[in-house]
C-alpha cells in the first residue's frame, strides 16, 4: 500500500518543485490546502459537522475547522496552528503537515534508517519528589515505577534492550536523566508520568513530544516563552511517528479517554539525544483514575500500550529500511 502512496507522493512533489514552490525554504506561515492534502493521499473530502474528513481505503484523517485539534485514523493530533480558512479553502500550517500528519501516515519517509537497539524509560519523579500525589496517597513516583518496570519485561522479551534512568526510589535531576538517556547510547527515549489536575473531572491519557521551533506548545498557546530550536527538534518527524504509536496503543489499551498527543517544551524533550516522548498513564487528581493507576491490572495494561508503542514504532523503521 505504502509504494503506492510514495509515488503519488513523488510524483507531486515533482510537480510541487516544477512550479518552482521549494518546501525547505517556505516561511514557517505558510499554509496548505485541505484539498491538496486530500488529492496528495488519495483521499476524498467532505464536511461532516465542525469537521473536514478526508479518507481512503486506508487512513482517514479528520481536521476540526477554527480548531487546533485533528484525529488520524481515530487518534486525536494536537496542531501546533488552527485549520484556518486560506483564500477560499481551508487549510494547515505546512510545518503542521510536514511535522505532523504526514510523519504519520507515510512514516517510511521520515524516521531515522537506524534501527533502534536501545531504549531507555524514564520513570518520572523518585526519592523527594513524589510527583502527583492522589486520592487514596497514590504515589506518581510509584505507580510509573511500577509501570517503567513492566514495560521493560515486554521489551526484553522481544529481545530489545532497556535501560532506566533509576530502578528505586532514587532522586534524579532532569538533566541526570538526559545525561543518563545520552551515555546508554538511547535510540528511543521514553519517560512515563502520571497526570495531575486542578479539577477532578480532568481525565483520560496523553502523550508529550517536542514543539516544534518557533512554536506554542499545546497547552500554552499563545503565551511560551523561548521558542528556540533544540537538541530535541532534530527528530521532530521521528517524535510524531514515536509519539503516535505511543498514543494510539495506550488509549487503545488503558480504554480511557483520548486527550492526545501533544506538543511540550518539557526539559526531557527539549535535551533528548533520540527520538522522544512522555506519556501520561491517568490523572491521580480524578477519583477513578487514582483507583485504577492503584491496580495491577490497569498498569499491566498501561504497560502494553506502552510496549506495543514502542514496538509499533520499531517496525515501521523496519518496514522503512526496506
Ligand atoms: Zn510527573
Amino acid at each position: 500500500m505504502h509504494l503506492t502512496t510514495r509515488q503519488l507522493f513523488i510524483s507531486q512533489v515533482v510537480l510541487l518543485a516544477g512550479s518552482g514552490a521549494s518546501a525547505l525554504a517556505a516561511p514557517a506561515s505558510k499554509m496548505v490546502s485541505l484539498s491538496y492534502i486530500a488529492r496528495l493521499y488519495s483521499m476524498s473530502s467532505t464536511m461532516s459537522g465542525k469537521k473536514v474528513v478526508m479518507k481512503n481505503k486506508w487512513n482517514r484523517i479528520e481536521v476540526e475547522i477554527n480548531s487546533r485539534r485533528a484525529w488520524v485514523n481515530g487518534v486525536m493530533v494536537w496542531l501546533h496552528h488552527p485549520c484556518r480558512k486560506s483564500g477560499s479553502k481551508w487549510a494547515l500550517r505546512e510545518l503542521d503537515f510536514k511535522k505532523g500528519i504526514d510523519p504519520i501516515l507515510r512514516s517510511y519517509a521520515y524516521v531515522p534508517t537506524k534501527l533502534p537497539k536501545m531504549v531507555v524509560l524514564d520513570p518520572g519523579h523518585g526519592g523527594r519528589d513524589p510527583g502527583a500525589v492522589g486520592l487514596g496517597k497514590v504515589y506518581e513516583k510509584k505507580a510509573v515505577l511500577s509501570i517503567a518496570n513492566r514495560v521493560k519485561a515486554h521489551l526484553e522479551s522481544k529481545k530489545i534492550a532497556v535501560r532506566m534512568t533509576r530502578t528505586s526510589d532514587a532522586s534524579l535531576t532532569l538533566k541526570e536523566r538526559n545525561d543518563y538517556a545520552s551515555k546508554a547510547g538511547a535510540d528511543l527515549y521514553i519517560s512515563i508520568h502520571a497526570d495531575s489536575a486542578g479539577t477532578a473531572s480532568a481525565h483520560g491519557v496523553e502523550t508529550f513530544i517536542m514543539t516544534v521551533a518557533d512554536c506554542d506548545s499545546t497547552n500554552h498557546y499563545g503565551k511560551s516563552g523561548n521558542k528556540s530550536a533544540r537538541r530535541g527538534n532534530q527528530y521532530d518527524a521521528a517524535n510524531a511517528v514515536l509519539g503516535f504509536s505511543l498514543q494510539s496503543n495506550l488509549v487503545k489499551r488503558s480504554k480511557r479517554s483520548d486527550r492526545g498527543l501533544r506538543r511540550a517544551r518539557f526539559a526531557v524533550l527539549k535535551d533528548a539525544p533520540c527520538p522522544a516522548a512522555l506519556v501520561e498513564c491517568g490523572f491521580l487528581s480524578n477519583p477513578e483514575e487514582a483507583a485504577l493507576i492503584m491496580d495491577a491490572n490497569y498498569r499491566e495494561a498501561v504497560a502494553r500500550g506502552i510496549s506495543n508503542g514502542i514496538l509499533g514504532y520499531i517496525t515501521l523503521v523496519n518496514r522503512a529500511r526496506k
